[in-house]
């Protein structure tokens, strides 16, 4: 099997902040690789726009580089790369001052698809979208995509939102969340709504609980700054949780399109209930050997700032009343890996007795490092010995399942670029979405900033802190290990 690739038409894109870390790492290995599949082609225009000083041949220089760094086997293509580096420009733009713009307003060519990636700090995203206007380029052919981190809370993101919503449609704004562009994401809308097998046990009659778990090996990195002012429950819970919580939890939309999917997703966010202060738990990493811990990372001796947070949220509607949702992020945990686990209830009766002990069946749908879906089933243990059970995977790995070429498929980045030229707005969050999610966080942070909780110490390496295992505990349940 070898999947189909078709073609977007062609665009003109104009990366603002494309020297930056984003834009070497992902956008533009992304674009490559991309055009390598030949979904790009025709006479497209790919012009990184940003501060630093370089001409157009210098960054094509950038570019090679970044793809070489990103992806060395696709960098070998090297027909491939000289025909796709053609493609790219260079404008040294301020977003905050009126060089460059002039000049691309004269590169922007009026019946194309015009697509803005705002990959710079949010602070510039309104400076941007009031340039973009002030040169004629907000029309109904352009769109715009912006970055997380939307916001730092509900009144911050009412605020971007309605200075993007100034010159800028909602249908022309494409905030990305990348979880949602994981194949697997997607998968589990497939495997819910396109089975007859799991729909009818999707409800709390029959799924005892759900498990989210965003776990990293990393620290904050040189990203303290920014991260000390943000912590787990902004950087991570607001966002990547909730968008995967959204969709586990969300009644199935009449039609797989942008605006049937967000408004099931945006009641699922307004079902769930408020968070009390023995619903979460919330941890900040010590050093280890030659590893700073937290405090030391970001320079701040008495920061309070979590870097890891579990909670236990519920939705209040009648497909999941009683059902709690646990949901975790961290960072320097023991593995780097994603997982939803949707653990079902036990069989009510087990008609082979006590000592054939308790299985129920999880569906586990993983997101990093490896993408997949597993559903544990229980069956006999093979041989003679009576009847014993086991439980064993049904592994629907796609690598396995469908052959090298089809599980070769494009990265979260990739294919939401591409989804931003088809004018595909599915797999991204709308406005009053990403402002719910915030309402819902603002709640929880300041439930504990009003008791004064201090996040609690966990070892780098470990599965942070014990209070969050007893989270579970408590319930009679058990997360998960974190394993790859
Ligand atoms: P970066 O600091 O590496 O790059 C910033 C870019 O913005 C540079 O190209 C710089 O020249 C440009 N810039 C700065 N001021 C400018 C101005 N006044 N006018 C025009 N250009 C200007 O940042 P980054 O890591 O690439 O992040 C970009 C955005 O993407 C941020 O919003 C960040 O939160 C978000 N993001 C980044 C990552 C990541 O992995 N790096 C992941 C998720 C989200």
């Amino acid at each position: 099997m070898v999947s189909r690739v078709i073609p977007v038409d062609p665009f003109d894109l104009v990366i603002f902040g494309g020297t930056g870390d984003l834009a070497r790492r992902k956008i533009l290995p992304g674009l490559f690789r991309r055009y390598c599949a030949g979904q790009i082609e025709g006479d497209v225009r790919i012009t990184g726009a940003a501060r630093t000083e370089m001409d157009s041949e210098g960054y094509r220089e950038m570019v090679a580089e970044a793809i070489a760094e990103a992806d060395p086997q696709a960098a070998r293509q090297s027909e491939h790369l000289a025909a796709f580096l053609d493609m790219l420009g260079y404008v040294v733009v301020d977003a905050t001052g009126e060089a460059g713009w002039a000049e691309l307003a004269r590169l922007s060519r009026p019946d194309r698809i015009r697509a803005y990636y705002f990959s710079v700090a949010p602070s510039l995203f309104g400076p941007l979208a009031e340039r973009l206007h002030q040169h004629g380029l907000t029309d109904g052919a352009a769109r715009i995509v912006v970055e997380k981190p939307f916001g730092r809370d509900l009144a911050s993101a009412q605020e971007l939102n309605a200075v993007l919503a100034k010159h800028f449609h909602e249908n022309q704004i494409y905030r990305i969340d990348h979880y949602l562009g994981k194949e697997t994401v997607q998968n589990l809308m497939a495997i819910r709504f396109g089975n007859m097998l799991f729909e009818p046990l999707w409800n709390s009659q029959y799924v005892d609980h759900i498990q989210i778990t965003v776990a990293e090996v990393v620290g904050v990195g040189t990203r303290g700054d920014y991260y000390d002012r943000a912590g787990a429950m902004r950087d991570m819970m607001q966002n990547h949780l909730m968008q995967l919580l959204c969709l586990i939890a969300m009644e199935p939309p009449a039609k797989f399109n942008p605006d049937a999917v967000r408004d099931e997703k945006l009641k699922v966010i307004r079902a769930l209930d408020p968070v009390g202060p023995d619903d979460v738990v919330r941890g900040q990493y010590q050093g280890a050997r030659n590893r700073p811990g937290y405090r030391n990372q970001v320079g701040n001796r008495d920061s309070t700032t979590e870097s890891f947070v579990a909670l236990r949220a519920r939705i209040s509607n009648w497909r999941w009343a009683g059902t709690p949702f646990y949901l975790r992020t961290g960072k320097r945990l023991k593995e780097r890996a994603s997982e939803i686990a949707v653990v079902f209830k036990d069989a009510p009766h087990s008609i082979f007795g006590e000592e054939a002990g308790r299985h129920r069946n999880i569906l586990t749908i993983k997101l990093q490092p490896n993408e997949g879906i597993e559903l544990g089933v229980t069956i006999k243990e093979p041989g003679p010995g009576g009847m014993r059970l086991i439980d064993v995977p049904l592994d629907m790995t796609f690598a396995e399942a469908l052959g090298p070429e089809e599980a070769d498929f494009p990265d979260a980045y990739e294919r939401l670029i591409m989804d931003v030229i088809r004018g595909n707005q599915t797999l991204f969050m709308r406005g009053d979405e990403v402002e719910e999610a915030w309402a819902w966080t603002d709640a929880v942070i300041a439930g504990w900033e009003a008791r004064g909780d201090d996040p609690l110490p966990y070892d780098t390496g470990s599965s942070g802190p014990d209070d969050a295992l007893m989270l579970m505990h408590r319930d009679g349940r058990r997360w998960r290990e974190i394993k790859a």
